[in-house]
């Protein structure tokens, strides 16, 4: 598929262009990739290296986004490319979020209608997921508006890593997102992902005023699994709204990531902590 031109990023002096999209802000010479993998600057302009590259495609239950109070019971066709802008250690999907993948090229048009085909199968309209969908921004955004006309969902699982200017943008196209509430601890965020936590409250806060949003925290034994922290994460989610619904899932070693996995009671001992903040927390991976 042709090159498509990036939205959000601005021309410096010569041919260097710096990307607005995600708080990265990367400032890339002709030639140069960005950190995502997905954006690049060509002969001085910006441009999407992973408009319309499908790397993976399946009509998946929707509590496996997870959401469990969207439109339960139904399913959605997922969508995913490559790249992402976090470089988390303990990424479950980074043979397509670490390194550039052929895929197929689709288009908005197709991914659409292959969506109304699986109507019948209980298919509400299109996940972007897999990899981090902020960073596919220009297809998600034909893709979302194009579903919107003909009626279905759409549903975005990310990291919450984006600028607000095209969050805002993408959002009156947007129905239901899970967002990754990885810890509360900077460190972790600058450690582990090496991005920063301050952008994805700021994303958590504007999402769930104004579409349906559920969060995910990945709880990493040694890393972000202590009950100070999980307390601290749910006092944070609780006054955003003590509705908003949280998942806390088991991680298992995967990625550059040997830690041995968490015992189920633990989790269920953190779900507990997590409880006495907020109405609705769910545990993932059991
Ligand atoms: S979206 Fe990609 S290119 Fe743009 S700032 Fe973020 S990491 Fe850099």
């Amino acid at each position: 598929m042709a090159l498509k031109q990036a939205k959000y990023y601005d021309k410096t002096d010569g041919e260097t262009v710096v990307c607005r999209l995600c708080p990265h802000g990367c400032r890339l010479k002709p030639g140069q990739t960005g950190i995502c993998l997905a954006r690049q600057n060509v002969n001085g302009e910006l441009y999407s290296l992973n408009y319309g590259r499908v790397t993976a495609l399946a009509l998946d239950p929707i509590e496996k986004k997870p959401l469990k109070r969207f439109h339960p019971g139904s399913a959605i066709l997922s969508a995913g490319s490559f790249g992402c802008n976090f470089k988390c250690s303990f990424c479950q999907n980074w043979r397509i979020s670490q390194s550039e993948q052929p895929g197929h090229d689709v288009t908005p048009g197709e991914l659409v209608d292959a969506a109304l085909k699986a109507v019948g199968a209980g298919n509400i309209g299109l996940a972007y997921t897999y990899n981090e969908p902020s960073i596919w921004y220009e297809f998600v955004y034909d893709c979302a508006v194009a579903a919107h006309e003909k009626g279905l969902k759409n549903v975005l699982v990310t990291n919450g890593y984006i600028r607000t200017e095209p969050m805002e943008a993408l959002l009156p196209y947007v129905d239901a997102m899970n967002i990754d509430l990885k810890s509360m601890d900077p460190g972790f965020y600058r450690r582990q992902c090496k991005g920063e936590l301050g952008p994805v409250l700021d994303t958590i806060r504007l999402c769930a005023q104004n579409c349906h949003a559920e969060l995910t925290t990945l709880l990493i034994p040694g890393e972000n699994d202590s009950k100070e922290e999980v307390r601290a994460l749910s006092e944070w989610v609780a006054s955003v709204s003590p509705k908003l619904p949280l998942h806390l899932t088991r991680y298992h070693p995967d990625y550059r990531m040997e830690t041995p996995q968490m015992e189920r009671e633990r989790l269920f001992k953190l779900a507990d902590i997590a409880r006495e903040r907020l109405e609705y927390v769910y545990c993932g991976n059991v």
